[in-house]
């Protein structure tokens, strides 16, 4: 029997989603993995899993070997930091080791790998969806009842179905080692600097870990909103890493786009589903991992539900994602990505650095990080109140202290 299902990509999505399939159910042989790389992978990743993420790939498949630990994340700005403790540990992995394990999970449970297989045009027909598949030996043409774009950031699947997309953001990452930096390695670091020299993104410094080893940290920038040339961004990662006591340990800075969800976001056509970073991702820190990996999972229990009806169509796929824990969240951070790398940044960095309820719910160790949404009626009563005592905070411009290791505190913190 020919597969009914092609799912396009064997990054954390597409696997997910074939992990979740099978445990609804489905057997191996009604579907198959296709991606263009040979795996394992590379891929420019901070590594990063927040604790939601591990929870989900510990019961999709079991807890990777290699990699990383560490207890908390530290945001930090000019106008202060504060810690983020979630009720469980993150993980940092190397991308390569992490995705290789989650297909050798699929492939272990009789799914079928297409690889170094190039998905060059996607077709929707009424009753199938053809697909072009470039391989070294030739193209060839084959139709499916279902097609699920897994494919990432620049997914032929959404070019092809001319689906709205949310905006793409531009990222620069490469590893550095350390001279004289204080970072530790149990810590993921976010840093807004970036704010004060007008790059609507953040700063990251995790730890690179390759076979459970340390073996160097991944310094880069995200621009949220795509609007600054990657030159720019290049030599803004250079000049922080230095600054902060890191010298780059590779040849050069590479870079990549990120595809950020938000409200209109479209991931659905008759026969045609996109999933994780194709239908979008975290628009305020860029995670992508966990969020295309829960969407994943509902995307999957969808797709069972109209194989059961005998469908191609999934009726409010977008609407019921957003009804979920995850599609919640990405909706909180999409308000808050709007408010942080919108018309009034510093406004709104003051606003989330100055509020106390927030930084105890963030620091308090009850929840996890991407579950906050449930607390926001009381984070906006907070801080009506803080307005109502304090005013409105000042959306003055930030300076950031250059040519020093440690961050400073900024007189203009305090609220106009
Ligand atoms: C610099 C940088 C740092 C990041 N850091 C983090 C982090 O620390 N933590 C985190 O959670 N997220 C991070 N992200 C985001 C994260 O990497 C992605 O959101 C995540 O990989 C999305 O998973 P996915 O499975 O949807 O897509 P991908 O992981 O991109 O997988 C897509 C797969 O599709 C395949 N493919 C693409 N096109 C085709 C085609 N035409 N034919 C066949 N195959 C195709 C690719 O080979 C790939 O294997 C970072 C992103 C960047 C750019």
């Amino acid at each position: 029997m020919s597969p009914r299902i092609a799912i396009l990509g064997a990054g954390p999505a597409g696997t997910a989603f074939a992990l979740r399939l099978l445990n609804l159910g489905v057997s191996p042989s009604d579907f198959v993995l296709i991606d263009k790389a040979k795996f394992p992978r590379p891929k420019l990743c901070g590594g990063g899993v927040t604790f939601r993420g591990t929870e989900l790939i510990t019961e999709l498949a079991g807890r990777p070997p290699g990699g990383g630990v560490t207890v908390g994340l530290e945001f930090r700005s000019v106008v202060g930091n504060f810690d983020v403790r979630e009720k469980g540990p993150q993980w940092v992995y190397d991308r390569g080791e992490l995705d290789a394990f989650l297909l050798d999970a699929c492939l272990a449970r009789g799914v079928t790998l297409r690889d170094e297989t190039t998905i060059t045009e996607v077709e929707a027909g009424h009753e199938s969806t053809k697909l072009a598949m470039k391989t070294s030996t030739g193209t060839t043409y084959e139709s499916f009842a279902w097609v699920i774009g897994a494919d990432g950031a620049n997914s032929i699947a959404r070019r092809a179905s001319g689906l709205r997309g949310g905006i793409v953001g531009r990222l620069v990452e490469a590893v550095f080692e350390k001279d004289g930096g204080q970072e530790r390695e149990d810590t993921l670091y976010f840093d807004f600097d970036p704010i004060c020299d007008r790059i609507p993104g953040y700063a990251w410094v995790f730890p690179y870990y390759v076979s459970g080893q340390v073996v160097g940290w991944k310094i880069g920038v995200m621009d949220g909103r795509g609007v600054v040339p990657g030159d720019k961004l290049r030599s803004w990662t250079l000049d922080y890493a230095k600054e902060r006591g890191y010298r780059l340990a590779e040849e050069k800075i590479a870079g990549w786009p990120e595809r950020y969800w938000d409200w209109r976001t479209q991931g659905h056509k008759p026969g045609l589903l996109l999933i994780g970073e194709a239908f979008g991702i975290d628009p305020l820190l860029g995670e992508g991992i966990a969020p295309a990996m829960f969407n994943a999972v509902y995307a999957a229990d969808r797709l069972k539900q109209s194989l059961d009806e005998g469908t191609r169509t999934i009726r409010r796929y977008e609407l019921d994602f957003m009804r979920t824990e995850e599609g919640m969240n990405l909706w909180f951070q999409s308000g808050l990505a709007d408010r942080i790398y919108g018309r009034h940044p510093e406004r709104w960095l003051r606003v989330l650095f100055s509020m106390k309820h927030l930084r105890n719910l963030a620091g308090g160790g009850d929840d996890a990080y991407g579950r906050l949404v449930r607390h926001l009626p009381v984070l906006v009563a907070k801080y009506g109140m803080q307005v109502l005592r304090e005013g409105i905070p000042s959306a003055a411009p930030m300076v950031r202290k250059r040519a020093s290791i440690g961050v400073q505190q900024d007189a203009s913190a305090a609220p106009e």
